[in-house]
């Protein structure tokens, strides 16, 4: 019994699609026709990226995260003279839903380009193929209709070649004889729920433009099936091209070719087109993916491993590894600049990177937020001065939003890995969900992901709940507690003023004194917010003037850090009007230069530490015990709660991901006497391989935003001109990342932040490995064009211009 559902589409296209199709005589009416209803929705998992093989252009349809059991190259059908890639995405995205990488080429069509171009073109993208994977074992084809035909046609031009034939074909409905001779063509007329013979004569001659129809290319039922691989043929019974099958699969097995074959009732031509609704054509497909793979896994066992070449096809040319600020920032660039074949792994179940983990009351960004927000997608309704976390954390929302991003992120998937096959020129990524290669990794993993917990004696031994800010346990009630916090820095200087009138007692132990300064913050109204939307030049003007007004401080810190008195003038101002206290402003002073460490800006922390239930305890914690931190004093004072608000683990941010460049060389290898890059970007050795935010490229005094779109167009220039002039790798030269990395260090040197107090800026063998040592409009002129004298190219002879 057939479904309804077969019952109703068939009926349908009786009566609606067949007469208009049999009255169009002109090939534009049939193609209209034919390509009017496209409209697949691609299912989320799946990723359709516009690419071409060998000059052929067509659609690549792959399965998010996942290894690709083969390769399936698909040949559309419509009659030779119609349709495309995409239009058969029913075919394409249920076999990637299966789980192979698949191919569908928009080869040329009649009657521009009749017999034989189509097949010219077809054989052109399967020899690439098969040079790209290094063989034919886990490649297979399949065809629908005409496709179906060109199929065949492609077999016979392989054996002639003597080059490999693929490991399977399955051809549904296939059009095997363009002279129209067999008898279902007029008994199946009436039944048949597309065609009358005389359309189908016309199509043909349509596309031999005089050719005869009989050749075995144009018509592969006369041809020599001989030797053949494996074959499945499903067809209908009613359709009027039935007898292109039946005759076919007598002729195939006749000839000694393995064939499976199945006539299907009730559904029409081609029927697997409408695999979403008729649950014959899923089932279809899903027979010949088993039938395909199953041949697939009996001959690559003998296939040939992958060999060097330069056409090897990865399985998305570019891999963003990270959705914060700068993950996001580079996918949009990407998308705006037309690479269609990217992805971004993101391990956690949301995006926003920094503003997604720290939810910590009082969580806000000390930079304005016209100017801590990407250029090229401005927001002009933020509430205030300083963008609060969930503003930001909806901001990055909405970018994702706005630039249609959803299907590129693959949430819940970690980089574990990554290897460079220095043969194929490609990076295989590992995730726990699968493994697949990428061109180009641009890895956007951030510099404060790693929260920083300090190894403390005992501190396994405490008995009540503990977390860091950057983990905030929400379900934690700290109302009438005892809560110890340790650390003092630009989290716990946010948090401390919001959970202080709740808790019955709050610790507060610090090892150094941060200087702070004041916070100029206040409401936008919604007059600003209203130029900011509505007058472009406002907007910019206030994003460029907030810019050197953060800029300014780059004097003091990097150049003359004398220049920071004012700075220090400031914080003790403000320490001398919220403290009455002589004793506690003692301890709050800090006794190192403003800006060796970084600068805060607050108007309620000192206040806050002036409250009868806080206390400040300035010396060291020798231990944690159960219930209670004892200082290097020997007091004991009773904690219910440990919050941590002790940073990140900035200086190591790559903890277990293991990348692994040309040579086995490990990053975490070669940055163990610390990190380094060129401009934070490129690490020789590790070829096509890029880094945002990366090493030296973090700021004291502006917004890192800017410091990342500098380093997004830069990528971006490297990958777009490569793939301009079919460069294949790119390598930062050895002596030019090492000379970069002595100027940067010797700048740094002079800096505010080698006034001997220690930060977080510097590593455990004190080499300041997180910060540029400059102005960042600097940096950004340093990238603005790529010196490709800096890098080793592959790929062809000549240099970039
Ligand atoms: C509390 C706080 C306040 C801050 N305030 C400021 C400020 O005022 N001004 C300023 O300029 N900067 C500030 N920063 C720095 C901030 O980190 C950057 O401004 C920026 O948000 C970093 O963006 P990012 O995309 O580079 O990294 P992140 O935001 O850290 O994003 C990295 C992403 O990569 C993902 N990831 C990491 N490893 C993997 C992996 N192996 N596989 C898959 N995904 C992975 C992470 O889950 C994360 O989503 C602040 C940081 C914190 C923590």
């Amino acid at each position: 019994m057939a479904s309804w559902q077969a019952h109703f589409v068939s009926l349908l296209l009786r009566t609606t699609f067949k007469p208009r199709l049999t009255k169009a005589l002109e090939a534009t009416d049939a193609r209209r026709l034919l390509e009017s209803g496209a409209a697949h929705k691609v299912p989320d998992d799946l990723d359709v990226q516009p690419g071409e093989v060998a000059g052929i252009p067509g659609e690549w349809v792959v399965r998010h995260g996942t290894v690709p059991k083969a390769t399936l190259l698909h040949l559309h059908g419509g009659g030779y003279f119609a349709c495309s890639a995409r239009t058969h995405r029913p075919y394409t995205c249920f076999f990637a839903a299966q789980g192979f990488r698949v191919f569908a080429p928009n080869y040329r069509l009649a009657p521009e380009h009749p017999f034989p171009a189509a097949i010219d073109d077809v054989l052109r993208v399967y020899l690439s193929l098969v040079e790209a994977l290094g063989g034919a074992g886990s490649l297979v084809v399949t065809g629908d209709s005409a496709g179906g035909g060109l199929t065949l046609a492609l077999m016979q031009r392989i054996r002639e070649a003597s080059r490999p034939l693929p490991a399977a074909i399955a051809l549904f409905s296939p059009w095997t004889d363009l002279a129209t001779t067999g008898p279902s063509a007029i008994e199946n007329e009436a039944s048949c729920s597309m065609f009358v013979s005389e359309a189908i004569r016309r199509g043909a001659a349509g596309y031999l433009d005089g050719a005869d129809a009989l050749h075995p290319h144009a018509s592969p039922l006369y041809a020599d099936l001989r030797g053949l691989p494996p074959m499945l043929v499903h067809a209908a019974e009613r359709e009027a091209m039935r007898d292109d099958s039946t005759r076919l699969v007598e002729r195939a097995r006749a000839a000694g070719v393995e064939v499976e074959f199945r006539l299907w009732p009730v559904v029409h031509h081609d029927w697997q087109m409408f695999q979403p609704f008729i649950p014959e054509a899923r089932e279809s497909l899903t027979i010949a993916s088993e039938f395909l793979l199953a041949r697939v896994a009996h001959t690559t066992t003998e296939a040939p491993a992958p060999r060097r070449t330069r056409d090897a096809v990865p399985d998305v040319e570019v891999c963003i590894v990270g959705s914060g600020f700068s993950g996001l920032g580079m996918a949009i660039r990407l998308e705006q600049s037309g690479i269609g074949s990217f992805c971004v792994l993101e391990q956690s179940g949301e995006v926003g990177g920094t503003w997604r983990d720290n939810t910590y009351p009082g969580c806000t960004c000390d930079i304005p937020s016209h100017l801590y927000s990407l250029s090229f997608a401005p927001k002009t309704d933020w509430s205030r001065m300083y963008p609060t976390q969930p503003e930001i954390r909806a901001y990055l929302h909405d970018c994702v939003e706005h630039f249609g991003l959803t299907n590129r992120i693959q949430l819940n998937t970690r980089l574990e890995s990554a290897e460079y096959d220095e043969a194929r020129g490609l990076w295989n990524v590992h995730t726990p969900t699968g493994s697949f290669s990428a061109r180009f990794v641009v890895s956007a993993i951030g510099g404060l992901h790693r929260p920083a917990i300090p190894a403390l004696p005992g501190i396994e031994s405490f008995a009540g709940p503990s977390f860091h800010s950057a983990r905030w346990d929400h379900g934690v009630d700290l109302r009438g507690k005892h809560v110890a916090v340790i650390g003092t820095g630009a989290s716990a200087i946010q948090f401390v003023p919001q959970i202080a009138s709740e808790v019955a007692q709050l610790d507060l132990y610090q090892r150094t004194a941060p200087w702070v300064l004041p916070k100029l913050d206040r409401a936008i109204g919604a007059r600003e917010q209203w130029a900011l939307r509505h007058v472009p030049l406002f907007r910019t003007l206030c994003r460029w003037r907030l810019y050197w007004r953060q800029e300014l401080f780059a004097f003091g810190f990097t150049l003359k850090p004398q220049l920071l008195d004012r700075a220090r003038r400031m914080g003790l101002r403000l320490l001398r009007k919220q403290v009455p206290s002589e004793a506690l402003r003692a301890q709050l002073t800090p006794d190192y230069q403003p800006g060796c460490k970084r600068i805060l800006i607050s108007n309620d922390y000192f206040p806050t530490l002036t409250q009868p239930q806080v206390k400040l305890v300035s010396a060291g914690i020798r231990e944690v015990r159960p219930h209670g931190v004892v200082t290097d004093d020997g007091i004991e004072r009773r904690a219910d709660v440990i919050i941590y608000g002790t940073g990140f683990q900035a200086t190591d941010t790559l903890g277990p991901l293991r990348v692994t460049g040309r040579g086995g060389a490990r990053l975490d290898e070669v940055w163990r006497g610390g990190m380094h890059a060129y401009y934070g970007t490129t690490v020789p050795r590790f070829p096509n391989f890029f880094m945002i935010s990366g090493p030296n490229t973090g700021l004291g005094h502006n917004s890192v935003i800017f410091m990342f779109e500098a380093q997004i167009g830069y990528v971006l220039e490297c990958i777009t001109t490569m793939r301009r002039q079919g460069l294949r790798t790119l390598e930062v030269r050895a002596h030019v990342e090492a000379d970069h990395n002595e100027a940067v260090q010797h700048r740094l040197r002079r800096t505010v932040w080698a006034t001997g107090c220690k930060s977080w800026y510097l590593d455990a063998n004190g080499r300041n490995v997180t910060l540029w040592p400059g102005f960042t409009f600097d940096y950004w002129r340093r990238l603005r064009r790529v010196d490709w004298r800096a890098y080793r190219t592959e790929g062809t002879e000549s240099t970039p211009a």
